[in-house]
């Protein structure tokens, strides 16, 4: 049987494509202008809202274009460098409270979430890390121990003789499972933080593309397609799409790409075969293979290929294709096709430029989400507890100092 056609719309854009936003006219001033609609736009622009300031999210695109809503979904509360790693390079200090910061924010965003009664499909599903070799499978168990012992989660070791109780292949070398972890769709959850923003009176203005800010003495004055705004304080929350023109941003990121894909449905016994816990699974490569089961369809979601630099659809659809057949060779999947990769840029690095930006002094500030929702909620959020007097700047001296850098890591690393 030949397989159908490739689709490349995006898999979550089905039930969440993004969504034209304009408001009949903005207004002159807003106490703050966010450029980006993404999460950390919209949830710096929730806590704002929420203290009564005044607010205006500007988007290039429509908003829902980024990679909020093109992501793989999964909820975790790690960095991209393992525990072990990052302590051996900066100290026990500063690995401790970066972990600290993720840990908080991963269970925040769940609260949030919760909270708010976003219906984004939220699950407390758990996730197997795959080893991708007998000597990633002893590290990992290693690196299990010490979570478990500096910060209490909990982990079960799974041999490569019971892999296939969690993950139907027999490319990896056993893995962990991480049972707290969890996953939601990643399109719904931003929807719903779209519409929350819309609620409590935010301005979002899609197709509007920010292409200049000028800082003065008592605003900031931002030019865009619609003509120019001041506010008191611009955010600037444009993920690896900054563009070269906001050059002190720009440089402080390091924008890779990133793909997903979907298989065709699968009969029932087959999709539940696969991934029979249900869980996320990913792999310890640096450049990790994920597979999890779409929330909403008998399709497995899966990806990997990240920071191939490939922009060209069939290309990434054929890499994405040879990846799912060495890890669930075609004979387990025989009519399967992709549908929809994504290719959106994402930064590496959480928090620091937040930090930076606040530590200069500088008037403006990008907050950066990293490789995981944790990290995107908190400094999203942190904007709240940055809140600027009615009609002042944003101070530079805060009570947020969060950590200083994640390096973009190589060797061992977890995701996200
Ligand atoms: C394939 C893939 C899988 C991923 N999987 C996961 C995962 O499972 N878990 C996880 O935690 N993270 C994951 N990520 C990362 C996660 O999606 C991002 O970190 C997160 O969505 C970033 O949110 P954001 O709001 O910072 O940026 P975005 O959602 O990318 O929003 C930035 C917005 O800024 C806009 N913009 C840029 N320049 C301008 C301008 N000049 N004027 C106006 N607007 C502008 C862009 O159009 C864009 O809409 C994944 C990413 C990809 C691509």
């Amino acid at each position: 049987m030949s397989a159908r056609p490739i689709s490349f719309e995006h898999y979550w854009w089905r039930v969440a494509a993004p969504e034209p936003a304009a408001p009949a006219a903005l207004a002159q001033h807003y106490d703050v202008a966010i450029v980006g609609s993404g999460y950390t736009g919209l949830r710096a622009a929730i806590e704002l809202l929420r203290a009564g300031r005044s607010v205006v999210v500007l988007e290039r695109e429509d908003p829902g274009f980024g990679a909020s809503r093109r992501n793989a979904g999964y909820l975790g509360r790690g960095l991209k460098k393992a525990f072990p790693k990052l302590r051996e390079k900066y100290g026990a200090t500063y690995a401790r409270a970066a972990y600290a910061e993720a840990g908080e924010a991963f269970r925040s965003t769940l609260e949030f979430i919760e909270k708010e009664g976003i219906d984004c499909r939220l699950q407390r599903c758990g996730r197997y890390i795959a080893a991708s070799s007998a000597q990633h499978y002893e590290e990992l168990a290693g690196e299990m121990e010490v979570m478990k012992r500096e910060f209490g989660y909990e982990f079960s070791l799974v041999p490569r003789s019971r892999q296939r109780e969690e993950f139907a292949s027999d490319a990896y070398h056993g893995g962990a499972v991480l049972t707290a972890l969890g996953s939601l769709h990643p399109g719904l959850y931003h929807k719903g933080l779209l519409a929350l923003v819309l609620r409590l009176g935010g301005a979002v203005s899609g197709r509007t593309e920010v292409t200049g800010i000028e800082s003065g003495k008592d605003s900031v004055s931002l030019s865009t397609g619609r003509g120019s705004i001041r506010a008191g304080e611009a955010i600037i929350a444009t993920n690896g799409y900054t563009p070269p023109g906001f050059a002190w941003h720009a440089r402080r990121l390091i924008p890779f790409t990133a793909y997903m894909a979907a298989t065709e449905p699968l009969p029932d016994e087959r999709f539940a075969s696969l991934i029979p816990a249900g869980r996320t699974v990913l792999d310890t490569n640096f450049n990790i293979d994920f597979f999890r089961p779409a929330p909403d369809s008998n399709r497995i979601l899966f990806g990997g290929a990240t920071g191939s630099g490939l922009s060209d659809n069939r290309a990434i659809a054929a890499r994405l294709k040879r990846i799912l057949a060495s890890i669930l060779p075609s004979s387990a999947m025989s009519h399967s096709t992709m549908s929809g990769p994504a290719n959106a840029p994402a930064p590496s690095t959480i928090c620091r430029i937040w930090d930076e930006a606040i530590g200069s002094g500088t008037r403006l500030a990008t907050i950066s989400a990293g490789w995981r929702w944790a990290a995107i909620s908190v400094p999203g959020s942190r904007a709240g507890s940055w809140i600027p007097p009615k009609g002042n700047r944003f101070s530079s001296s805060t009570r947020f100092r969060p950590c200083r850098s994640i390096a973009a890591s190589r060797g061992s690393c977890r995701w996200p």
